[in-house]
């Protein structure tokens, strides 16, 4: 088989991340990967590298729009000095209740994805706008749409619908399930031995849990937008739907206009809770745990409520898989935050789980669990762009 070259694009509310690999006869090997960050501000960060870690390109630029941002990795990328590729794979966050597998992207596609902007409203815009651009600055080359919540279309009726009349739910309303990319490249790393009862935890900026039973996903923890769930930085995960009318009873007050106060709302609940909301500090858990070394309460308030919610999701989890073989920790968190894994874990003792202290003092892939403990807990990173190739070259046929 000739090598294909794939480009996967990866595009959040401010960066616009970019990786490629060379592919054939079941090689996956990395040639590049960069990013675009800083979208919207003078002093951007556009950088690409080598698979050695070698920086071919390292620029700030001002980066005033997306426009901007994406029109620089097209020139980079068109500039001889990388192969070009023979498709480009989409991270996609949400297709809305009609698109639930991954497929080329048409410009029909897009407009149907642009329609449940509001199911990702941190991702979705700037996805289509890419996707749009993809197709006319890479023309005749097959685009694909990588789909987040694909992984969860396994989800029993019981998960998925909400408790809310049946017009909503004919509106699409229902849980979508996220960071599925990532839960996929997990049981990737885990074959050929799956374990039958796996919980696997993606702990990142936004963060969510699935419930894993034979490969099929059973519960997760995100429901119809990335918002919910467990605590993420600055998103409030599940709550009490009081205290969403309570809070939009109060914008109200100075916004009559409801479309404006529903936005005021969502930037409430999306931008400045979770971490964020309660440490009055910061989304990032670095700087969390160098304010908790200060003396911080309100840092420590936070990390406190983030473990503490997640051992009571992983608990219920354990329920309704009946046991627990596998705890796995992913993201950026659960792969670096040491202090997390174990605060999580020392939540869990009930379950028999235990950590050994030396095992877990690491960043990145372990076994972290003691030999007497009765589930094996491991950190394993998210290789989304390897699923996302994986998805590309299946869809193409290769
Ligand atoms: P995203 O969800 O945007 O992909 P990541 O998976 O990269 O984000 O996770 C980002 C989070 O990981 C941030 O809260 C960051 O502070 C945290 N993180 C990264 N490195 C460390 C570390 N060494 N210790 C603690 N937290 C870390």
């Amino acid at each position: 088989m000739s090598s294909l070259p794939i480009l996967v694009l990866n595009s959040g509310s401010s960066s616009i991340k970019f990786s490629a690999y060379e592919t054939g006869d079941g090689q996956r090997t990395r040639l590049f990967e960069g990013a675009v960050d800083g979208i919207g501000t003078d002093l951007g960060k556009f950088w690409i590298k080598d698979a050695a870690g070698k920086k071919l390109v390292d620029q700030t630029p001002p980066l005033p729009s997306r426009a901007v941002a994406f029109q620089l990795v097209a020139d980079a990328l068109h500039s001889g000095d990388f192969p070009a590729p023979a498709a480009i794979g989409h991270r996609t966050v949400c297709g809305g209740p009609n698109i639930r597998e991954n497929q080329i992207i048409t410009p029909a596609l897009i407009d149907e994805i642009e329609g449940y902007a509001d199911l990702a409203p941190l991702h979705t815009p700037i996805a289509v706008y890419i996707m749009r651009e993809a197709l006319r600055l890479f023309p005749g080359i097959p685009n694909f749409a990588v789909l987040d919540t694909y992984f969860h279309r396994t989800l029993p009726e019981v998960a998925t619908h909400m408790p809310i009349p049946t017009e909503y739910v004919a509106m699409g309303v229902r849980r979508y399930g996220y960071h599925g990319i990532s839960y996929e490249s997990i049981l990737h790393q885990l074959q050929p031995n799956v374990p039958e009862k796996l919980v696997v935890a993606h702990l990142g900026n936004g963060s969510s849990i699935s419930a894993i039973r034979k490969g099929d996903c059973i519960d997760t923890s995100m429901g119809l937008t990335p918002t919910g769930g467990i605590i993420s930085g600055s998103r409030t995960g599940d709550i009490d739907p009081g205290v969403l009318i309570f809070i939009l009873k109060q914008i109200a007050r100075s916004t009559p206009d409801a479309a404006a106060a529903a936005e005021k709302l969502e930037t409430v609940v999306s931008k400045k809770s979770g971490l964020l909301g309660v440490s009055e500090r910061s989304n990032d858990m670095r700087d969390l745990r160098e304010a908790i070394q200060a003396g911080n309460a309100k840092a420590r308030l936070a990390v406190d409520k983030f473990c503490w919610t997640i051992a009571r999701w992983i608990g219920s989890y354990v329920a309704e898989l009946n046991g627990l073989d596998m705890l796995v920790f992913t993201g950026g968190i659960g792969e670096n935050d040491i202090a997390a894994r174990a605060e999580i874990c020392a939540n869990l003792g009930a379950l028999g789980i235990v950590l050994d202290p030396a095992r877990n003092n690491v960043r990145g892939e372990a076994t972290i669990s003691a030999a007497n403990s009765s589930v094996t807990v491991r950190v394993l990173p998210p290789l989304e762009d390897l699923i996302i190739v994986n998805h590309v070259l299946r869809l193409m046929g290769q």
